[in-house]
């Protein structure tokens, strides 16, 4: 099926005239076409939404809240077909698919509500003076996502930009457009007025890079490889427009020995497991203590080579990312690395037709290793043993990136001085949880910009101060 732009509450055929082809990667068969979006859509694309966004930010916050119910209501009710869409260009397994619809409306049901409490505040300067601060929206924010949780993240970044009194124009990743078109589409059906919300789908540099450089966009969120948030970034800061960057990471699990070993496991199994280990927040450096080492690596290894292809997880979403892992498997038999299991694609069974790479798992690495370093995006853990409380600490720092972190001991307040050292994001110490009240986002090279809690509110809104003279 073809499917058109979504700009000013309509389907729009792109002016290029072509489509791009996706696939199903679970069979490589070839799956829906998507608009190749160039710069005349972009520019219809923020032209309708700089028309659209005066009237939504005049309007009262009971109104904008009640608006963004109801598009979570009509994500809910059709999250059959926002999963079926998903699923067909990802591949992804039942349970990651319900999550991530799940989680995009309760997106949208979080900021629905707090947007209510979002104000500016007075500043006491004294009789004679009424000084007090307004928080406005920028106008047109761009919003570019990447592949591996489409519909996730583009309610991510929309849901507290459009909470604010903003217009959104997304430009998902050319791989896995539709859920986001169809969101648009359900979005303007539940009364979101024309205009405000549009998708321009396409390639990053063809439809990508003309809706950041555009004059009228004021905000931009990006979410995707350092490479390409490098680039915006660099184009945001020559226009001084504020942008999101949210980047990868290599985050670091780190287990104690006296840590409750059975939960500590499963999370390690977890993390490598989910969306097959295309997630940013994946935590695929398992740092244990060196007398719980053995064991707990043991008992991870066992677990992962159980894991079944098509049940327990899904493929590489793009040949490119199945490409880089298999890159990722050969660097680290050249280096002499043996996998403690996996370490290849299937040659035959479940996972053959498809992008499937087996879930792997190197045990007490070299630290310098290339696929100790860098990030794999895929199902792949290393292990790397540690001494003590400080070189746990040195270790998980051990990287350029420091978007999360994961500590587990049964000394609470060890695992709390370990987060507290552990320059990241988000520590989850014994698994505490990390919901969409809590803010996320990125130390050193996975970006800056926080999305998530109501930190993500104030990333949208333009603070105003107005200060009279009452004499
Ligand atoms: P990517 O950078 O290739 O693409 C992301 C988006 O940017 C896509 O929509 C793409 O079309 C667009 N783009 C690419 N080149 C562009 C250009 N020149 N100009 C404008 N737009 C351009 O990333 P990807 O491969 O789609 O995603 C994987 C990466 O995303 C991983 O590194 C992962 O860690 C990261 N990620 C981060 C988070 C987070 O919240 N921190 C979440 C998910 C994924």
């Amino acid at each position: 099926m073809r499917h058109d732009h979504w700009i000013g509450g309509k389907a729009d055929a792109p002016a290029s005239g072509e489509y791009l082809a996706t696939i199903d990667p679970t069979t490589r068969a070839s799956g829906d076409e998507i608009a190749a979006g160039t710069a005349a859509d972009v520019e219809r694309a923020v032209a309708a939404a700089a028309v659209a966004q005066p009237e939504w930010a005049r309007r009262s916050a009971a109104d904008r809240s009640a608006a963004l119910h109801a598009v979570a209501d009509v994500v809910e009710s059709n999250a059959d077909d926002l999963i079926e869409l998903e699923r067909a260009c990802t591949g992804k397994i039942p349970a990651q698919l319900r999550m991530e619809v799940d989680m995009s409306a309760a997106y949208l049901r979080y900021y629905a509500g707090v947007l209510r409490a979002h104000h500016g505040r007075t500043i006491e300067l004294g009789a004679g003076v009424h000084t007090y601060t307004r928080l406005e929206p920028y106008g047109v924010v761009a919003v570019i996502t990447p592949w591996n949780l489409p519909l996730n993240q583009a309610c991510r970044a929309a849901a507290p930009a459009l909470a604010v009194g903003n217009a959104v124009v997304a430009k998902p990743s050319e791989f896995t457009s539709t859920s986001t078109l169809h969101l648009a589409r359900l979005a303007t059906d539940a009364g979101l007025p024309d205009g405000l919300f549009n998708v321009v789908t396409g390639t990053g540099p063809e439809a990508g890079t003309p809706l950041v450089s555009h004059p009228a966009v004021r905000r931009i969120a990006f979410t995707g490889s350092v490479v390409t948030g490098r680039l915006l970034a660099g184009i945001a800061a020559e226009r001084l427009v504020p942008m999101t960057v949210e980047l990868g990471g290599k985050s670091p699990i780190v287990v104690f020995a006296d840590a409750d070993l059975d939960r500590a496991v499963a999370a390690a199994v977890t993390t490598l497991a989910m969306n097959a280990g295309q997630v940013c927040s994946a935590t695929t450096r398992l740092l244990v203590e060196a007398s719980a080492h053995d064991d707990v690596v043991g008992r991870v290894v066992e677990a992962v080579a159980r894991l079944q292809p098509g049940v327990d997880f899904g493929p590489m979403i793009t040949e490119a990312q199945y490409a880089k892992v298999l890159d990722h498997f050969a660097a680290a038999r050249d280096a002499g690395a043996v996998p403690a299991t996996g370490g290849a694609a299937y040659d035959d069974g479940p996972g053959a037709a498809g992008l499937y790479v087996q879930p792997t798992v190197y045990a007490n690495v070299d630290p310098q290793l290339r696929v100790a370093r860098e990030e794999v995006f895929g199902p792949v853990l290393v292990t790397i043993p540690f001494t003590s409380e400080d070189d746990a600490v040195a270790r998980a720092n051990d990287t350029e990136y420091g978007l999360v972190g994961s500590v587990w001991s049964g000394d609470l307040a060890r695992g709390l001085r370990v987060a507290e050292q552990i320059d990241a994001g988000q520590v989850a110490v014994n698994g505490g949880p990390l919901t969409i009240e809590t803010p996320f986002g990125g130390f050193k090279g996975s970006g800056y910009g926080r999305e998530k809690g109501l930190e993500a509110l104030h990333e949208y809104a333009l603070v105003k101060t107005i200060s009279a003279s009452l004499h």
